[in-house]
């Protein structure tokens, strides 16, 4: 498989992210923590996808993004899953969690299910590493787009997740997702900013890029939530929570800039206490909380 479906266009599979010729899940079911939207009543149907395009040195799903636990699926078992989200968990949309390297994969395991009338929305939950192109070409997989603007300097994107020209490939994913929300009837953006330790400044430079080169009615999920995990446990800053000051800092911007769609935690989501840490889920099917 010649793969250029993200921005490291490596040519081959397994490439960078380590995905291989079939799509590998580690576990799926009903998410209630999503931003409420995507929630809604019945829980949002995640998959989550093993191996990943970034490698984020605090990533709290190591097990299956970093070191690729998980299991690799026909298309018919690929088909299941996302039949089971819908007839049996009734969630309400199908959430694939960084499905980039797999999307050929996905389209193919939901045609069965769109020709028996079984179809749900699609959300995007991406880091915003994307290229346009791939984007453009997977649509139809895109009905929420859920992506982060997590850096604004590449230096910090390469250095904590190994990701080269990350601002351009985010910032472009988010201009081209909101110039579609514009234009098509049931296309959405989210824009995530996770706030990271040490890096409040880089948060705070998205929100402004994005309120001056984009809109600033664009929906804001601003997230305190980030706790340390994997190596970040032993790279300064990364190692703890956000203080307050840091927080503060973002969601002040983020009113400063006149965002007033979308949703910014309680800053006692970075209580360690209340994270979802993938390293401690199971795999297969279950709920995620
Ligand atoms: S999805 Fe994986 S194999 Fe494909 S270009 Fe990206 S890193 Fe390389």
């Amino acid at each position: 498989m010649n793969c250029e479906l993200c921005p490291r266009r490596c040519g081959k599979r397994p490439g960078y992210c380590g995905a291989g010729e079939r799509p590998r899940v580690f576990r799926w079911g009903p998410h209630f923590g999503e931003e409420p939207p995507i929630t809604g009543e019945r829980g949002s149907g995640c998959v989550f996808f093993s191996r990943c395009t970034m490698k984020c040195l605090y990533c709290q799903n190591s097990p299956w993004s970093w070191k690729g636990e998980g299991k690799d699926l026909t298309t018919p078992e690929l088909t299941a899953i996302f039949r089971d989200l819908a007839i049996k968990d009734k969630v309400e949309n199908w959430n694939l969690v960084s499905p980039t390297p797999y999307l050929p994969f996905v389209r193919e395991a939901v045609q069965p299910l769109f020709a028996e009338g079984i179809r749900l929305p699609f959300v995007w939950n991406s880091s915003g590493y994307e290229r346009v192109e791939t984007l453009e070409e997977y649509k139809d997989l895109c009905d929420i787009a859920l992506f982060d603007l997590r850096y604004s300097r590449n230096t910090t994107a390469v250095a904590a997740s190994q990701a080269p020209n990350y601002v351009e490939a985010s910032r472009a994913a988010v201009k081209w997702a909101y110039s579609r929300s514009l234009n098509t009837p049931h296309a959405s953006l989210i824009a995530r900013i996770l706030v990271l330790p040490g890096h409040a400044d880089e948060a705070i430079e998205n929100l402004a890029w994005l309120a001056t080169e984009v809109s600033n009615e664009v929906p804001v999920s601003v997230m305190a939530q980030y706790t340390p995990a994997y190596k970040a446990l032993e790279t300064p800053p990364y190692d703890r929570a956000v203080t307050e000051e840091e927080y503060e800092s973002v969601t002040e911007a983020a009113a400063d800039f006149g965002f007033e769609n979308g949703w910014i935690q309680g800053y006692e989501a970075s209580d360690p206490k209340l994270a979802l840490l993938g390293e401690n889920m199971s795999a297969d099917h279950g709920t995620v909380s």
